[in-house]
């Protein structure tokens, strides 16, 4: 079955993953010297690029996701529509674009938690996440997520009840997910801006839950 995952590293190429921070430059310094080769032959505006990549690292994040799963929580006609299909109920916030073609929303039930990895790589649904923690591209996250996802929730300070089903669902470039968790208790007749500061990138992950009333953020 074809994995079609994003280009954006080799895979299978034998590159030791436990080394994050020594991988980290080395991806830096090669994307910083594809830059500059592609600039000079005016193939790219670095100008555009800083646009990009500033579109990620300050308007695209988690408080998108945050925003989808506080609709979801308050309008169950928009839950309908968000679990059928994804990309196309998110589409109604504005949010999508590259990365978020195909987005499947998973629900967390009383019998069920979803939990999300790409076990080749770093799939992930970008127009409502952002771009992926450290630890979701890890080796040991990608692995364990499959292995033991008990163990690795634990990891997370998440301890579910033992009958609580766990569904690890993979992510590729063709399908990506994001969780829908259970709406926390103790927040009937809020608003969506008070129930999306409850919303954890974490818990769209599946490796966290949502914030309680009351808790810190
Ligand atoms: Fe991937």
């Amino acid at each position: 079955m074809p994995h079609d995952h994003d280009h954006d590293h080799e895979h299978g190429h034998g590159h030791d993953h436990d080394h994050e921070f020594s991988e980290l430059s080395d991806v830096a310094l090669r994307v910083r010297a594809l830059e500059t080769v592609l600039a000079e032959k005016g193939l790219i505006d670095p100008a555009a690029l800083d646009v990009i990549v500033d579109t990620y690292e300050t308007r695209v994040g988690p408080r998108n996701g945050a925003r989808v799963v506080a609709r979801a929580w308050s309008d169950s006609a928009f839950k309908a529509r968000l679990l059928e299909d994804g990309a196309k109920a998110i589409a109604e916030l504005d949010y999508g674009g590259r990365g978020g073609e195909h987005i499947a929303v998973v629900e967390n039930t009383a019998d069920t938690h979803n939990m999300v990895v790409c076990t080749l790589c770093s799939c992930y649904p970008w127009p409502v996440l952002g771009l992926p923690p450290v630890w979701y591209k890890s080796a040991p996250y990608r692995s364990r997520a499959v292995i033991d996802p008990r163990g690795v929730l634990a990891d997370f300070g998440v301890t579910l009840p033992e009958e609580t089903q766990i569904r690890v669902w993979d992510s590729t470039s063709e399908m990506r997910y994001l969780v829908l968790p259970a709406r926390p208790e103790g927040t009937d007749g809020w608003s969506e801006e008070r129930l999306a500061e409850l919303v954890t990138r974490d818990s769209m992950i599946g490796v966290g839950l949502p914030l309680k009333p009351g808790a810190s953020a």
